[in-house]
């Protein structure tokens, strides 16, 4: 299954993925950005997150 990950070493915490997938991207109390846990991810909008990511952080991870 497909699966978003993060570079947290390069995520500057932007919030951007959040706004654009909020059911998949969050912050967690450290101020990192987490990912859920999901039977399967919403395509199209990770896909938007990855094209918004200023910092090009997001992949998918087969
Ligand atoms: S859009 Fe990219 S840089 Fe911004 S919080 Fe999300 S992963 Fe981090």
């Amino acid at each position: 299954m497909k699966r978003p990950v993060i570079d947290l070493s390069a995520c500057n915490g932007c919030g951007a993925c959040i706004e654009v997938s909020p059911s998949v991207f969050s912050m967690n109390d450290l101020g990192f950005i987490q990912v859920a846990d999901l039977e399967s991810y919403p395509e199209a909008e990770v896909d938007e997150a990855i094209a918004l990511c200023p910092q090009d952080c997001i992949s998918w991870e087969e």
